[in-house]
């Protein structure tokens, strides 16, 4: 099987108290979750970036802009879901996931199966074709220091009979 696109995707939050810390549409028990506008979702937010970029049709901020009080506390799946609707109008299929999540803490290793299994069945892709990869960054920069969280998210997209 051929990949047709690929697309990249880039995301960071600042951590702070009294928010949820949610990512992939998991929420993760912490005491600090991602400042935003929507709920902060920065997997979510790269994973719609990535899936745009190999569409080439812009960013996040064009489509969902957080100067809107519409997406105000937005369910960020609901807007992936609404980037896989891209993805599938233009005529492809994702063959596969592969994300990168930048934090000092918590230690995210015991979520990434829920993770994945929540990326998989929001996009429709076996769970095979998402990895999901927690690092930290060895104490130094915003995430090393516990100051945000990033995120970094590559797709590849195969074109479908017509
Ligand atoms: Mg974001």
């Amino acid at each position: 099987m051929s990949i047709d696109k690929v697309g990249i995707g880039y995301d960071i939050h600042r951590l702070i108290q009294g928010r949820p810390l949610i990512l992939g549409g998991i929420t993760i028990p912490f005491d600090k979750g991602c400042d935003a506008h929507s709920d902060g979702d920065a997997l979510a937010h790269a994973l719609i970036d990535a899936l745009l970029g190999a569409l080439a049709l812009g960013n996040i901020g064009e489509h969902f802009p957080d100067s809107d009080p519409a997406f105000k506390g937005a369910d960020s799946m609901t807007l992936l879901d609404k980037a896989v609707d891209m993805v599938r109008a233009a005529g492809y299929a994702i063959t596969h996931i592969d994300a990168n999540i930048i934090a000092e803490a918590p230690k995210l290793n015991p979520y990434v199966q829920a993770i994945r299994d929540s990326l998989a069945a929001r996009v429709d892709v076996d769970v095979s074709c998402v990895s999901v990869k927690p690092k930290t960054n060895e104490g130094v920069g915003p995430e090393g220091l516990g100051h945000a969280i990033s995120t970094q998210v590559v797709v590849s997209l195969i074109k479908l009979p017509q």
